[in-house]
Order: structure tokens, then C-alpha cells, then sequence
């Protein structure tokens, strides 16, 4: 035990690396993830974002893999030797989030709209997260209006008790998933009832009653907008209610949306690692471009700055793990995590962006992040196929390989 009180940190290595914070059990996670972005190839992920294409066989990974329930679902009811747990949970973020953003927000809403569900005690909801899950479905958090914004108070979506069923009507902005998910854990005021009256509920975008808008930002990734005009559903789809749905919503910012913290630093060390690859791969002035003094004061300050965010994320997590009854902190330390370190996350990257300048093209295209515990060694250099024409042939056949990769 360490002096804290809690017990020792399991991870005890690779700060750098993507897979800080989850510990060695759960790494196999990881080499999934990544074979999958290995097998995809760079270049379509890259395309498809600058053509904000919706990566549909990206669904089809989740289902095959069934890397939601597996990840999401709680041991104890999915019966299964994975489930959630902060560390998987965390890490996993962090990883998607190095190798794409779209990907890491369609996996990370999905966690939203499961967190109220697990807190629920309608077994009834529980199970159509759980057998969704399973099924590759992803879920999504109607939580913010355009009216409303963080003052959820002010939430204008209705809900109104009719003898048998329940009817909703409002909208929603800025819901991840929205365009395709019929997991839309939904929060909205009761229309009948007092101030602190609030429901929390499962609504279906395949359902009548169900309208989407379209996408609330201009990129690849689909943050809906949609309306619920008579939308009609049963208490079998009702999560929690009164203050109860309140408090859910908000632990569920507690334990989820502290996720942007990991997801920040796998942003950040994607940054880091292709500009160290950039920089060190180009030479101007007889000299590469890491090697001029203000570059390497960049890098450095970058890489402790990494490190710093990395191990207080790493905390937080520690924190959630410990947390019980008695022991709340990590309430405190993710809100500080999700503001502080996305922010600096946001400045290291600008600030990698003067030693990366405009990023010529290289003759040869950047090596893809392959397997992590053999981070210079593509898989085909061990036997195995080369999976995408555009990567580089095994060293041994390269005349152009950079000097670092001969060292290694
Ligand atoms: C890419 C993306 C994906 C998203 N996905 C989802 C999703 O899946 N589901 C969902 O429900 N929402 C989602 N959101 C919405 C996001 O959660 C909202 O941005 C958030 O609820 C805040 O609302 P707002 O942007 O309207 O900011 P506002 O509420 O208008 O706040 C603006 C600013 O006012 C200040 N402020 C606000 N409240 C206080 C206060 N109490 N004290 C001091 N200062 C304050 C802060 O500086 C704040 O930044 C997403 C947003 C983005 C950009």
C-alpha cells in the first residue's frame, strides 16, 4: 500500500506509450484496437476524415469484436471475464483517441449512455443495453439542448404520463451517435411535475416520433441534432427518475466525460510521435530539424508535459478504482482532470506545431503504430504479411531507412 492509503498503481510502466494506464491483462484490448487500425491502413482513416465519410466498417469491428459489451458491460451482469472497470475503460480511451477521433467519440458516447443504465434498477433497460451491446450496437447521451447548454435545469424536453405509456416531446443538440443508435439514454423534465422532477429514458432513432436534424458540427464524426415530436415509450425504457436521474446524469459526467482527459493525452501523444518522426526525418541546412535548439527545447518541454498529464490522469484513475462509500475524491480530481488537462492538451499540440512547420511530404509515407510492445518492428518483418502495398518493405530491404530505425 502506498502512503495514500491506496494500493500501489499495477501500472508501473511505458508513460509514453498508449497503454499507460491500462494494466498487462488488459493489453490484449489494445493489440485488437490497433491490428484493427493496422489492418484498415493509414491512409483510408485519413481519407475518410477529410472526406467526413462515416466509417461504417467501424460498426462492424464493434460487432465481430464485440468490443462494447466487453468493455462496457459490468462483469457482473454480463457474465463475462472482461467488463468496465476504470482502467480498461480509461486506457481504451486513450488508445482509440491516438489512432482517430471519430472512432474514439462513437466508443466514448457509448460509455455515456451506459453509465445512468448501470446505476438503474430497472433490470428490464439493463438487459436491452446489455443484448445491444452485444450486438455491436452503439449507444448515445442526450443530455444537451441549445437552450440550455450545461444548465441542464432548464432541459425543455418533456416527458408526460398517459394511463399506459409515456410520451416525449423536445429535441436534442449536439448528441453523439444520435443518427444511428438506438440507445439514446435520454434526460428531460417531467411535464407535470415539480422543479426537481427529471426522467432519464431510452429513445430509439429507428422510432416513430423520432426526427433527425442532421449534424450539429461540420466534420466527419456525427454529433446529431434530433426531435422527439409524441415520442412514445414504456416503463420497460425508463432508467431512473425524479432527483435520482438528476445525480445519475451528473456521476455519469464524473465517470464519462473525465474520459476526455485520456483521450487528450492519446491526441497528444499521436502529436508527439509524428513530429518526432517528422523532425527527425527531415534535414534542412545540413542538419535535421529536431536537432536545432528551439525544436529540441519543444520536444522536451512537450514530452514532460505528456508525462505530467499522463501520470495525473493515471491518479484519477487510481482514484475511481479506490473510491467507495467513505472515499469520494476522485469527484474533485476528474473535474480537474477533464478541464486542466484537455487545456493543456490543446496547447502542447499548437505548440508541436511550430517545430513540425508545414510538414513536407516525406519520399516515403510514416510507418503506422504497430504493435506497441515491439514498437520499431512491423509485423511482416516477423514473418507475417504485409497487409498495405504503401508501407515500407522489411528494413532489411529499405535503402532509405531513417538512421534511428538502423540503431534500433
Ligand atoms: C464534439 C462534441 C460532442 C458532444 N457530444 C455530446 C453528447 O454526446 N451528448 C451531449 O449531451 N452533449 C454533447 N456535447 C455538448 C457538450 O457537452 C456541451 O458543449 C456542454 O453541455 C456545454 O454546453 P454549451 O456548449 O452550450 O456551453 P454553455 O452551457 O453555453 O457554457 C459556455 C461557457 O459558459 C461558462 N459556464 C457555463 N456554466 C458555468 C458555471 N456554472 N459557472 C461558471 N462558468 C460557466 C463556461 O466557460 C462555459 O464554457 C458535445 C459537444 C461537442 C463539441
Amino acid at each position: 500500500m502506498s502512503n495514500s492509503g491506496l494500493p500501489n498503481s499495477p501500472h508501473t510502466d511505458g508513460l509514453l506509450g498508449g497503454t499507460s494506464i491500462l494494466v498487462r491483462p488488459d493489453r490484449s484490448f489494445i493489440s485488437e484496437v490497433s491490428d484493427w487500425f493496422l489492418h484498415t491502413g493509414r491512409e483510408k482513416v485519413l481519407r475518410q476524415e477529410i472526406d467526413r465519410e462515416f466509417p461504417a466498417e467501424y460498426l462492424y469491428f464493434l460487432k465481430s469484436t464485440k468490443l462494447l459489451e466487453r468493455s462496457l458491460v459490468p462483469a457482473a451482469l454480463s457474465g463475462g471475464p472482461d467488463g468496465w472497470t476504470p482502467y480498461r475503460v480509461a486506457g481504451l480511451s486513450e488508445h482509440l483517441a491516438f489512432h482517430s477521433f471519430t472512432h474514439w467519440l462513437m466508443w466514448h458516447v457509448s460509455s455515456l449512455s451506459a453509465a445512468p443504465v448501470w446505476m438503474s434498477h430497472n433490470t428490464e433497460v439493463q438487459n436491452t443495453y446489455k443484448e445491444q451491446f452485444r450486438s455491436g450496437m452503439v449507444g448515445s447521451f442526450g443530455m444537451s439542448e441549445r437552450g440550455a447548454g450545461a444548465d441542464w435545469r432548464h432541459t425543455a424536453t418533456t416527458v408526460k404520463r398517459l394511463t399506459e405509456r409515456y410520451v416525449a416531446n423536445g429535441g436534442k443538440d449536439y448528441t453523439g451517435n444520435g443518427n444511428v443508435s438506438s440507445l439514446i439514454t435520454t434526460f428531460a423534465t417531467q411535464a407535470d411535475g415539480g422543479p426537481r422532477d427529471y426522467v432519464l429514458f431510452r429513445a430509439d432513432s429507428h422510432r416513430q416520433g423520432f426526427q433527425l436534424v442532421g449534424n450539429a458540427v461540420p466534420e466527419q464524426m456525427y454529433v446529431s441534432e434530433f426531435r422527439l415530436s409524441d415520442y412514445a415509450f414504456g416503463d420497460e425504457d425508463v432508467i431512473s427518475t425524479g432527483p435520482q436521474a438528476f445525480a445519475d446524469a451528473v456521476n455519469t459526467i464524473n465517470v464519462g466525460k473525465f474520459n476526455l482527459a485520456t483521450a487528450a493525452t492519446g491526441l497528444v501523444s499521436r502529436a508527439l510521435l509524428e513530429t518526432y518522426r517528422h523532425t527527425s526525418t527531415r534535414a534542412i541546412f545540413g542538419q535535421t530539424v529536431s536537432s536545432f535548439g528551439q525544436n529540441r527545447e519543444g520536444l522536451c518541454r512537450a514530452t514532460l508535459r505528456l508525462i505530467g498529464m499522463k501520470a495525473f490522469n493515471a491518479r484519477c484513475v487510481d482514484h475511481m478504482h479506490a473510491s467507495g462509500p467513505d472515499d469520494n475524491r476522485y469527484v474533485v480530481l476528474n473535474a480537474v482532470a477533464k478541464a486542466k488537462v484537455t487545456h493543456d492538451a490543446t496547447e502542447v499540440i499548437h505548440s508541436l506545431a511550430d517545430g513540425a512547420a508545414a510538414g513536407h511530404r516525406r519520399r516515403r509515407p510514416p510507418h503506422p503504430p504497430w504493435n506497441s510492445r515491439h514498437p520499431r518492428r512491423p509485423p511482416w518483418s516477423r514473418g507475417q504479411r504485409r497487409r498495405n502495398p504503401s508501407w515500407p518493405r522489411s528494413p532489411k530491404r529499405s535503402r532509405e531507412w531513417p538512421s534511428w530505425w538502423r540503431k534500433a
